[in-house]
C-alpha cells in the first residue's frame, strides 16, 4: 500500500491529510494523483462516490494551481448545489496550509450577487452547478479565459439531469485548458461521446467496475402485494430501529404523501421534491444532516448530487423505471469502507427488473423477508435494551436521585423495573404489531434467505404460510380467529378463568406469550382470549387446558399468587 509521500504531493497537502485522518491513499487518489500531478493529461476515473474521488482531483488540483495568480484557473462543475457545497468544504479542508489559495462556490438558489462578489476578491478554484456557471459567464462575472483545467464531477449525474449542453458549453468556453478530469460512476455512450470530443488521448482508470454497484452494499428485496407497499415500508424502518436513511420514490406526489402519512404516525421524515422551494429544501437537507431528520423520502431528480455520510439504508419504495437510476440511488450508501443496505419493495410483476439490474450492478439480489410482526416487536425490544445499557450516566446528576428512585421503587422488583421501562418505548410496536398479517407475498421470485433476525423458533416460509392460511381458512368457514372476543365457550374447548389482567401490565401478545411460555404449550391450542383490568378468560383445547392449569395455578405473578381454574365448574 502506498503513502502519501509516496504520491509526490505538497508537503502541507501531506500534512492536512494526515491532520484529517488519512492514512494511505483510496485506490481512485493512488491511481489518478501521480496522473494529475502533470497537469497537462486528460483524466477519466470511474468511480462510485466514496471512494475518495474528491480528494483524488482536489489534493493535485491544489497542488498545481499557482498561488500567487489570483484569478480562476481551475474550474470544478458537480450536478447540484449539495456536492459543490462539499467539494468546497473538503478543498478547505486540504487546504489548509495553503493561506495563499481561495476556493469559491457559485450554485443556483443563492444569491448571485454575494457569489459576484466572492468571485472578484480573487479566487484561484471556482467549484460550480452547471446553470448557475452559465448565468455567471452571460453576466461576464466569471472570466474562463484563463481556466487551465476543467473537473467533470459525477458527469453521468449532470447528464442525466439534462446539462450536456451546458457542459459542452463549459468545455467549448475554456480556451486555455490543459487538462480535463472526468469523473463518473457509470459510463454511458454520451459521456463516452463527450469524452472523444473534448478530451484528448485521456488516461482511465476505473475503480471497481464500469458500471459496477459500490460492494460493501447488501442489495436486498423483498416482494409483496402493491397494496402492502406502505406497511412493508413501515416494518422494514421498524425492523431497523437506528436507520439513517433515504426512501426513494418514482412521484413528488407520493414522496409527499408517504412522508405526511409517516410523520401522523410519529416518524421523523420530511420530503424532498421538486415542489420545494430552496429555502424549504435548504431547510430539510440541514435537518437530515444533522439527523434531526431520521429519514428523508425524494424523488430521483430532488435526490441527485445529495451527498449526506453515514447513510446505513436506501429504500427504494418502488424500482426506478430507469434501472440506471438504481446505481445512484444505492449509491447514496455504503460509502467510504462503510457497509450499507439498499433495500427493495419489489411487486411480483416487477422482479424481471432485478435481472437487469443485477446486471448493470454486477451484483446480487438476496431476496429477504418481510419481517413479521414478531420479528419487528424482539428487535425493537433488543434496540430498547442495548439504549437502556448504552446509555451514559457519568455525567448530571444521577446519584443525587438514587435514594428518591429507590424509596420509589422499593417494592418493585428489578425485573418488573425493567419490563416497565421497555414498556414505556415498546408499547407502540407491542400494540401495532400484536395481530400484524404476513405481508410477504409467497411463491413469487427467488426463494428468501434466511437471515440472522428470522424467528429461529417460528416455522419457515412454508410453515408461515400454512399458519396464515389456516386463519384465513377458518375465518371463512365464518369461525373465530384465534384471539377474537366475546364470552361463551366454544365446542372442544375448555374456557379457563385466571385472575390476571391488563392492570398486571398485560397486553393481548404478552399475556398470550406468558401463558404459553408458562404452560410449555403451543399457539394452536389457544382459542378465544379474553381480557379484563383484573381478569381474563382463555379457551384452551380441551386437551391441553389441564396442562395450562397445573403448569400457573398457584404460581406467582409479580409477587400475587396466580389463580386459574375451569371457569364452567366454577
Ligand atoms: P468522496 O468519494 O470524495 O465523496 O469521499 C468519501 C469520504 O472518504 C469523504 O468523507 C472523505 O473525507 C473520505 N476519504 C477520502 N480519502 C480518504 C482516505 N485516503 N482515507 C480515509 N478517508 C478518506
Amino acid at each position: 500500500m502506498m503513502t502519501f509521500e509516496e504520491l509526490g504531493l505538497d508537503a502541507r497537502l501531506i500534512q492536512a491529510t494526515s491532520e484529517l485522518g488519512y492514512v494511505n491513499p483510496t485506490q481512485i487518489q493512488e491511481k489518478a494523483i501521480p496522473v494529475l500531478l502533470s497537469g497537462t493529461k486528460d483524466f477519466i476515473g470511474l468511480a462510485q462516490t466514496g471512494t475518495g474521488k474528491t480528494a483524488a482531483f482536489g489534493l493535485p488540483l491544489l497542488h498545481i494551481i499557482k498561488e500567487e495568480d489570483r484569478f480562476p484557473q481551475a474550474l470544478i462543475v458537480c450536478p447540484t448545489r449539495e456536492l459543490c457545497m462539499q467539494i468546497v468544504n473538503e478543498i478547505e479542508l486540504f487546504k489548509k496550509h495553503m493561506k495563499g489559495i481561495s476556493v469559491v462556490a457559485v450554485y443556483g438558489g443563492a444569491s448571485i450577487g454575494l457569489q459576484i462578489r466572492d468571485l472578484k476578491r480573487g479566487v484561484q478554484i471556482v467549484v460550480a452547478t452547471p446553470g448557475r456557471l452559465i448565468d455567471l459567464i452571460e453576466r461576464k462575472a466569471i472570466n474562463l479565459e484563463q481556466i487551465k483545467y476543467v473537473v467533470l464531477d459525477e458527469a453521468d449525474e449532470m447528464l442525466n439531469m439534462g446539462f450536456k449542453d451546458d457542459i459542452e458549453f463549459i468545455l467549448q468556453n475554456t480556451p486555455k485548458r490543459e487538462s480535463t478530469w472526468l469523473f463518473s460512476a457509470t459510463m454511458p455512450p454520451e459521456i463516452r461521446k463527450v469524452s472523444k470530443k473534448y478530451m484528448n488521448e485521456p488516461f482511465e482508470v476505473t475503480v471497481g467496475k464500469v458500471n459496477s454497484g459500490n460492494k460493501s452494499i447488501d442489495h436486498q428485496y423483498y416482494i409483496t402485494q402493491a397494496q402492502h407497499r406502505y406497511e412493508t415500508l413501515k416494518r422494514l424502518i421498524d425492523f431497523n430501529p437506528g436507520i439513517y436513511g433515504i426512501i426513494f420514490t418514482r412521484t413528488k406526489v407520493d414522496a409527499q404523501d408517504i412522508a405526511e402519512k409517516l410523520t401522523r404516525e410519529g416518524y421523523d421524515i420530511d420530503a424532498l421534491h421538486g415542489d420545494l422551494t430552496q429555502a424549504q429544501r435548504d431547510k430539510v437537507m440541514g435537518e437530515f444532516r444533522d439527523k434531526t431528520l431520521q429519514l428523508l423520502i425524494a424523488t430521483d431528480v430532488a435526490a441527485r448530487g445529495i451527498d449526506v455520510q453515514g447513510i446505513t439504508h436506501v429504500i427504494n419504495y418502488e424500482l426506478p423505471d430507469d434501472i440506471e437510476v438504481y446505481t445512484h440511488r444505492s449509491g447514496r450508501t455504503g460509502r467510504a469502507g462503510n457497509t450499507g443496505i439498499c433495500m427493495s419493495i419489489v411487486h411480483a410483476r416487477e422482479t424481471f427488473k432485478l435481472k437487469a439490474i443485477e446486471r448493470l450492478i454486477q451484483s446480487t439480489f438476496n431476496r429477504v423477508d418481510v419481517p413479521t410482526g414478531k420479528d419487528v416487536c424482539r428487535k425493537q425490544f433488543y434496540a430498547v435494551m442495548d439504549k437502556i445499557l448504552e446509555t451514559d450516566i457519568s455525567h448530571g446528576d444521577y446519584d443525587t436521585f438514587l435514594p428518591m428512585l429507590q424509596e420509589k421503587f422499593a417494592d418493585v422488583s428489578k425485573e418488573e423495573i425493567l419490563q416497565r421501562m421497555a414498556a414505556v418505548e415498546f408499547d407502540r410496536f407491542l400494540k401495532y404489531y400484536e395481530n400484524a398479517e404476513d405481508l410477504n407475498l409467497r411463491d413469487a421470485g427467488r426463494q428468501p434467505r434466511t437471515r440472522d433476525y428470522a424467528d429461529r423458533n417460528a416455522p419457515a416460509g412454508g410453515g408461515r404460510e400454512r399458519e396464515r392460511g389456516g386463519r384465513n381458512e377458518r375465518s371463512e368457514r365464518g369461525e373465530r380467529p384465534a384471539y377474537g372476543g366475546g364470552n361463551t365457550a366454544t365446542a372442544g374447548y375448555a374456557r379457563l378463568f385466571v385472575n390476571l389482567g391488563t392492570k398486571d401490565g398485560f397486553y393481548k401478545a404478552s399475556f398470550v406469550q406468558f401463558i404459553l411460555d408458562m404452560s410449555d404449550l403451543k399457539k394452536e391450542v389457544l382459542g378465544r382470549i379474553d381480557m379484563k383490568d383484573m381478569n381474563s378468560w382463555v379457551e384452551v383445547e380441551e386437551g391441553a387446558s389441564h396442562q395450562m392449569i397445573r403448569c400457573l395455578d398457584g404460581k406467582n405473578y409479580k409477587g400475587r399468587r396466580i389463580r386459574m381454574n375451569d371457569a364452567n365448574s366454577r
